[in-house]
């Protein structure tokens, strides 16, 4: 077996591509309900920790992230959670965290991208990354994070999220004008990471990560979002209560 990062071909560990907290966040008694494939019709299926993947990264590579994932899940798991909302009009338009270490936030969101890349498992199947897989190997390997507009990074927040509702499905691949972005679900919150070397269209920038400047975590009415339908579809199906 080869390590997609740096080449060597040794025993491989056991890697998470969206880190173990997020799934065990958005779940409840330790235990995740996820959409496991795109295939239509399928079941979702209760997941203890999550997907990982045994074919990607050697042991020593996958230390490379640890730090990374850290202040991923420390931010945007427990930060977010003790953040003050900005209310405008009686309504929540997002949470504003005042310090956050753009390095590692960055790294963090995109070496996901990158492992998710580099994935065969199903739950990951929908990216594809061409000539922007090995341009992300090469930043990660580098620890270069890049500017703002470079792989551009948003995070945002559901609102009004029905308790209960399952949370976790495939990354999906969307588009603003015909600029490549995948959306990662992360329990309550949400990432579009721009996967495309254009600008982000004028008035779509709301919240991409800068170095130097607070974390803003706009909200977004999941009522209004495609994602709604899918996640009433997945919560009433039958399979709910059973552990496959
Ligand atoms: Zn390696």
């Amino acid at each position: 077996m080869i390590c997609e990062l740096c080449g060597a071909s040794e025993d491989l560990g056991k890697s998470h591509i969206i880190p173990e907290s997020f799934f065990v966040e958005a779940g409840s008694k330790n235990e995740t309900l996820i959409l496991a494939t795109n295939k239509e019709n399928e079941f979702p299926k209760k997941r203890p920790i999550g997907e990982y993947d045994s074919e990607i990264l050697c042991k020593s590579c996958e230390k490379i992230f640890g730090d990374w994932d850290n202040h991923g899940k420390n931010l945007l798991i427990d930060e977010y959670k003790a953040s003050n909302s900005i209310v405008e009009n009686g309504q929540i338009i997002g949470h504003e965290i005042s310090h956050f270490q753009y390095p590692k936030l960055k790294l963090f969101l995109l070496s996901m991208v990158w492992r998710a890349g580099a994935s065969k498992r199903p739950f990951f199947d929908k990216v594809k990354l061409g000539p922007h897989q090995d341009r992300l190997r090469e930043m990660i390997v580098a620890n270069n994070p890049g500017s703002k507009d470079k792989y551009s990074a948003q995070v945002f927040s559901f609102r009004g999220m029905p308790n209960g509702y399952p949370i976790l499905m495939p990354i999906r691949l969307m588009s603003t004008y015909g600029i490549n972005y995948y959306r990662f679900y992360l329990g309550e919150l949400f990432v579009d990471i721009k996967i495309d070397s254009r600008k982000t269209p004028s008035g779509f920038g709301i919240g991409e990560i800068e170095d130097g400047h607070p974390l803003f975590i706009a909200s977004r009415n999941i009522r209004e979002m495609s994602e709604y339908k899918i996640f009433k579809k997945i919560a009433n199906s039958p399979n709910n209560d059973k552990v496959t």
